[in-house]
């Protein structure tokens, strides 16, 4: 497969870009190529790249893509809607359609801030935490990551995970001081932690984590934190940026059954286009500008092409229920194929998976934490992405992210990436 232009595309970008990408995971090399690939455009299940390369899409941007690109449905009312003009820094009437549309989907949400990215969400959401609380400290968990604000970068998944930082540079010590980070699952440290610190604003959770590869989460786990942080007033966050409007309609509290202070949200919620949005409890979102005193704003917050693209992605996802059955009934028969290779070439790996998420890892043990998931065979999974990319699929470049399926993922698509790792687990199985 040639991919020549890519190539010359990435030594131009790292002259004017830093790492010559946007953002980090983008900057994904193979054992076989020192540079991306360089997509010119996508539409269904495909992506095509500089050098006119078809692949298959599992990354779905991150988890937005759950229609495919360009559905075309969205794509005629982000067109009719750009006649319009395209943002105002004034308010307009879709932004409050898109908020009651997700509060109908979310009960927990009162109320609705629309941002303009799953960043600016989290962090506004620890910022009206702490201002509710009257209290300093937050916790996250390793491996979880909500974006990158300072005090959400300590011990962060995602890119950070990927180029071997669980910190970044340029935070200062006392937001460091001020996130504690403890290991997911683990609910007697979060108690301990709880029970010896009254200066504790908020827990921030991913409910399903997906920035350390996909964690299958237990419920009873999930439950006894709700439990604990109601009783010691502490704001739990659902960072359901990934989940929310992908695990189900009402997204992983949904799935659960549990109810959060704030839940975060983004990508579903744009269909596509940049966004981002945090809600919750009227007496907590009430502090927020111009009503209270924690300040929020941005330029382009509930952009109106974004809302148009997310109400008509929501609204077709609320009127077809049959669509969260399709990418989870695809996801879950794909796994049982791709353990049945695992079986077969009897190589040591093993699938994650949630709803239309999964995540294959290299050991023969199922990944349960972040340290196991650190463990897995990072030269395997090299192979993996390389083998993949050649035979026309693009998975993740790391193994600390997720697989995305999408409705427009069709039977070919699934043939193509169950013959892709069947190569892929040949290789694996001669070394
Ligand atoms: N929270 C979670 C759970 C995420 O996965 C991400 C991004 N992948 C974010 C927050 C940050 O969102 P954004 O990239 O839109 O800033």
């Amino acid at each position: 497969m040639c991919t020549e232009n890519s190539r010359k595309i990435y030594e131009k970008a790292k002259e004017s870009i830093p790492g010559g990408v946007n953002s980090p995971v983008r900057a994904f090399q193979s054992v076989d190529k020192e540079y991306p690939i360089f997509i010119k455009s996508g539409n269904g299940s495909k992506l095509y790249d500089e050098d006119g390369n078809e692949y298959v899409d599992m990354i779905g941007s991150w988890g937005p893509m759950i229609l495919g690109h360009n559905y075309p449905k969205v794509f005629e009312v982000v067109k009719k809607e750009l006649e319009k003009g395209t943002s105002f820094g004034l308010p307009t009437k879709k932004e409050v359609e898109l908020a009651e549309l997700v509060k109908s989907c979310f009960p927990s949400i009162e109320k609705l801030r629309l941002t303009t990215s799953g960043t600016e969400a989290a962090m506004a959401s620890v910022r009206v935490a702490r201002a509710f609380t009257g209290k300093n400290k937050i916790i996250k968990f390793e491996g979880c990551y909500h974006g990158h604000s300072d005090s959400l970068l300590v011990k962060a998944g995602s890119g950070l995970l990927t180029f071997e930082h669980q910190d970044s540079n340029g935070i200062t010590e006392g937001v460091v001081k001020d996130t504690i980070t403890l290991p997911f699952g683990d609910f007697d440290k979060l108690k301990k932690t709880l029970e010896n610190d009254n200066d504790i604003a908020c827990v921030i959770i991913e409910p399903i984590p997906a920035n350390m590869g996909l964690i299958e989460t237990e419920k009873e786990y999930l439950e006894k934190v709700r439990k604990i942080t109601k009783e010691k007033n502490v704001v739990l966050i659902f960072d359901e940026v990934i989940s929310g409007f992908r695990v189900s309609l009402g997204g992983a509290q949904k799935v659960f059954g549990i109810t959060p202070d704030l839940t975060v949200l983004g990508k579903i919620i744009g269909g596509g286009y940049p966004v981002g949005g945090f809600g919750g409890k009227k007496e907590i979102m009430n502090l927020i500008s111009p009503v209270g005193n924690v300040y929020h704003a941005g330029t382009l917050s509930g952009n109106p092409i974004s809302v148009a693209a997310g109400i008509e992605t929501i609204s077709i996802l609320k009127e077809n229920p049959e669509i969260y059955e399709n990418v989870n009934k695809k996801t879950e028969n794909l796994v049982n194929k791709i353990n049945e290779l695992i079986k077969k070439y009897d190589i040591p790996a093993s699938v994650n998976y949630f709803g239309s998420l999964f995540t294959i890892f290299f050991s023969k043990e199922k990944v349960k934490t972040l340290e196991d998931a650190m463990n897995t065979n990072d030269k395997f999974y090299s192979i993996y992405f390389d083998t993949m990319l050649e035979n026309g699929v693009i998975v993740p470049p790391s193994k600390y992210e997720a697989h995305f399926v999408s409705y427009i993922h069709n039977d070919e698509d699934v043939e193509k990436l169950l013959k892709s790792a069947e190569k892929t687990f040949q290789k694996i199985a001669e070394k």
